[in-house]
């Protein structure tokens, strides 16, 4: 029937912590932007730097 026009996107995948759309990734099962994993793994660094 539709089967050029399946829309897999009602789902739009969003970063869980700031919204943004792009560039998101699935990350244990939570959608995370780059630049919000960039800033996680620096607030990582600096954690285990104290
Ligand atoms: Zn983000």
């Amino acid at each position: 029937m539709d089967g050029d026009k399946i829309i897999l996107r009602k789902y739009e995948p969003a970063c869980v912590f700031c919204g943004s759309a792009q560039n998101v990734q699935v990350f244990r099962n939570k959608n995370i932007c780059q630049d919000c994993i960039d800033q996680l793994a620096r607030s990582a660094h600096l954690s285990s730097a104290v």
